[in-house]
């Protein structure tokens, strides 16, 4: 990630579960890098959660191993092991505060997400504390209304002036694509292919994921 980590001043933050990651991620990274003039996108892949029940989510491996596929031609994008690699239950406020530690006080740290995942902010630990640490992006995505966010703001900052510079949202070309869909696609033999990098359908299917 070059030398001298300290040299990115305005870094994205994309964190998911990415099971598996798709085109509607990639593109909504480098529509935030290209918006907001960002030096480079992080990739944050979650954690394996502390008691693995029997679900269709891929081990966090797998799912690091498909984001590095689908971002290693993207000189801007990175991935990023902390949430996987770290011990216990992680929670957003290490991954930001970790963050800041590595590219320095003066570094700003922008979180990428989708409309959806903004509106369960309130539901992160430590939100204010977050909330001073980085400023928020919150792309469009199709089935999702904008409005709830601007109750968001409210909620959060009391008005929506101050609330501007912190929660920013980018339109993004409609991508109706989810993981949850891929998943189901699989399991029912139907296409996947451009949804998401041939690398990463490749992976897929090699390592027999998402099957049952
Ligand atoms: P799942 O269906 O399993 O929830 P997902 O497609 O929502 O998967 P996540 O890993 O949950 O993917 O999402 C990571 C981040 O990417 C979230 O902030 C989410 O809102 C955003 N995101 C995912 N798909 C899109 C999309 N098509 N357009 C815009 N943002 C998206
Ligand atoms: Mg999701």
């Amino acid at each position: 990630m070059g030398k001298n980590k300290k040299q990115y001043k305005k870094i994205g933050i994309m964190g998911g579960t990415f099971n598996p990651i798709h085109i509607g991620h990639l593109v909504t990274a480098e529509e935030a890098l290209s918006q907001f003039k960002l030096d480079i996108v992080i990739f944050i892949p979650t954690g394996d959660p502390p008691h693995k029940i029997e679900n269709d989510t891929a081990s966090a491996e797998d799912r690091y191993i498909m984001a590095v596929i689908a971002t290693s031609s993207n000189s801007s994008f990175f991935v990023s092991r902390m949430e996987i690699d770290r011990k216990g239950k992680s929670y957003t406020i290490d991954t930001v505060r970790q963050l800041k530690e590595i590219y320095g006080r003066d570094s700003l740290l922008y979180f990428i997400t989708g409309a959806d995942a903004i509106l369960e902010i309130l539901t992160w630990k430590d939100t204010s504390e977050i909330v001073s640490l980085c400023k928020f992006i919150a792309a469009t995505r199709p089935g999702y209304d904008l409005s709830r966010i601007d109750d968001l703001r409210k909620r959060l900052f009391g008005n929506i002036n101050a609330a501007e510079k912190k929660i920013y949202i980018m339109e993004i070309p409609a991508l109706s694509i989810s993981s949850t869909d891929i998943r189901g696609r699989i399991r029912n033999e139907r296409p996947i292919d451009y949804l998401l990098p041939e690398g990463v359908s490749k992976y897929i299917l090699k390592n027999e994921l998402y099957k049952k």
